[in-house]
C-alpha cells in the first residue's frame, strides 16, 4: 500500500496556519475542530498533526506518542463536548470509504441520536 500524501490537502493547509479553523483542543500530536459542514449538534474531526493519509497509514506508521497524542485529543473532545449519551466515531479511508480529506480524520458526531449505520 503507498501513502503517498499531499502536503496541499486542506487539513495540511489548516495545521500550517494558512487556514482558519474552530479549534476545540490541541496538543503536540492532534488538532480537533468543528466540522465546516456540521452533521450533528456535535461534529468535530480530530487530526493528527503528522502527514498521515488515512486510519491504516497511521495504525501503521505512526510512532506510539504520535498515537497516544491522538487518542488523548479524542478523550479530551469527548470530555468537553458533552457526549455522556453517546456518539459516533467515523474515518473514511479512500474511494469506497468516499474520503474528501486525504488527511486522516476522525468524525465525532454527537449532540443526538444517530441511528443506524452499517453502510
Ligand atoms: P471526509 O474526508 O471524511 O469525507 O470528510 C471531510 C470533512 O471535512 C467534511 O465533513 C467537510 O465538511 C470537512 N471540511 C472540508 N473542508 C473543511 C474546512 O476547510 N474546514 C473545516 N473545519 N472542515 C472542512
Amino acid at each position: 500500500m503507498d501513502f503517498a500524501y499531499d502536503d496541499q490537502n486542506i487539513f495540511a493547509k489548516i495545521l500550517r496556519g494558512e487556514i482558519p479553523n474552530d479549534t476545540v483542543f490541541e496538543n503536540d500530536h492532534a488538532l480537533a475542530f468543528r466540522d465546516i459542514q456540521p452533521q450533528a449538534p456535535v461534529h468535530v474531526l480530530v487530526i493528527p498533526k503528522g502527514p498521515y493519509v488515512s486510519m491504516d497509514h497511521f495504525a501503521r506508521d505512526a510512532s506510539a506518542e504520535e498515537q497516544a497524542g491522538f487518542f488523548a485529543a479524542v478523550a479530551a473532545v469527548c470530555d468537553s463536548e458533552g457526549v455522556e449519551d453517546g456518539f459516533r466515531a467515523i474515518s473514511n479511508t479512500r474511494a469506497h470509504g468516499v474520503q474528501e480529506v486525504p488527511h486522516f480524520h476522525l468524525h465525532i458526531l454527537g449532540g443526538r441520536p444517530m441511528g443506524r449505520m452499517l453502510s
